[in-house]
C-alpha cells in the first residue's frame, strides 16, 4: 500500500475510534490523529524510499537503512504483530525524553498535514511546517507517554491491514516465515487501492466533520448529530459562531 493509503485508512481509524469515546476533548482527538497517522505509516521505516523514510531528509533515510537492515528488508519484521509491539514500546521510552519526543511528533504531524490536506490547501512551504509545528507540539504536550505507545503501535496494526489488503501480504507470526494476505486491492499502487484511499479520504472528512460538532455540542443524540453534519462548512460555521460567541 501506498504511504497516502496507509495514512488516510489510519486517519478513519484514529477518528472513528474517537467517535465512540464518551469524552473528547480537541486535543486528544488531535493529538491521536497526528500519533496514529504517523504510526499508520512507521512499519515502512525499512524502505529507503517510503514516505516515511523520506519526511527528515538524510536523519530519517540513515534511520530507514539501518531499520531495513535490521529487520531483513522491506516487509519482514516491521510488518509483524512482533514490529508492532517493539515500534509501540520504543515510542514509550523515547516519550520519556521531551526533545526525541518532540520530533518525533513533529515528524509526524509533518506527514498527517501532507497526507491529508490537498497541496492546493497548503499555501506554501512554511505554512505547512508551522501547522506541522503546532499539531506536534500538542501532540506532545498532551500524550502520556503510555498513551503515545499505544497510539504508536495500533497505527502499526492498521498499517499491516492495510498491507496485508495488497497481493505481497506481510508475515504478520514473523519470525515465522509465512505472509499473510486477503489481496481484495491487487498490487500495491493498484487502481483499485486509490479508489479505496479516496473513499477513505471521504470517510476522513466526514468523519472530522462528526467529531468537530461533538467537540461544539454537549447534549446531542448520535441520529440527530448524524442527520445534521452533512455539510462540512455547516459544522465550520457552528465552531466559528460558538468560539466567537465564547470570547465575547
Ligand atoms: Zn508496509
Amino acid at each position: 500500500m501506498m504511504g497516502r493509503s496507509h495514512a488516510a485508512l489510519g486517519a478513519a481509524v484514529i477518528l472513528g475510534v474517537g467517535l465512540v469515546l464518551p469524552h473528547p476533548t480537541a486535543a486528544s482527538i488531535l493529538s491521536g490523529l497526528v500519533v496514529g497517522v504517523g504510526g499508520s505509516l512507521l512499519p515502512d521505516l525499512d524502505e529507503d524510499g517510503s514516505t516515511v523514510s523520506r519526511v527528515g531528509g538524510p536523519a530519517t533515510r540513515l534511520v530507514g537503512w539501518a531499520t531495513g537492515k535490521l529487520a531483513g528488508g522491506h516487509r519482514h519484521a516491521t510488518h509483524s504483530l512482533l514490529g508492532a509491539a517493539v515500534f509501540g514500546l520504543a515510542a514509550m521510552l523515547l516519550a520519556h525524553f521531551r526533545l526525541a519526543e518532540g520530533l518525533i511528533c513533529f515528524a509526524f504531524a509533518l506527514l498527517t498535514v501532507r497526507a491529508l490536506i490537498p497541496r492546493v490547501l497548503r499555501w506554501s512551504t512554511i505554512a505547512t511546517w508551522a501547522l506541522a509545528a503546532g499539531a506536534g507540539s500538542l501532540a506532545a504536550a498532551s500524550l502520556s507517554p503510555g498513551r503515545f505507545g499505544l497510539l504508536v503501535a495500533l497505527g502499526c496494526l492498521v498499517h499491516l491491514v492495510g498491507d496485508m489488503a495488497t497481493a505481497g501480504g506481510v508475515p504478520l507470526l514473523w519470525p515465522l516465515p509465512r505472509k499473510i494476505a486477503f489481496p481484495v486491492l491487487g498490487h500495491t499502487n493498484s487502481v483499485r487501492e486509490h479508489v479505496v484511499a479516496l473513499g477513505l479520504l471521504g470517510l476522513v472528512v466526514f468523519f472530522g466533520d462528526v467529531t468537530l460538532h461533538r467537540l461544539v455540542i454537549s447534549h446531542y443524540t448520535a441520529p440527530g448529530l448524524l442527520a445534521s453534519t452533512i455539510h462540512p462548512l455547516h459544522s465550520f460555521a457552528s465552531w466559528l459562531s460558538t468560539t466567537v460567541q465564547a470570547h465575547r
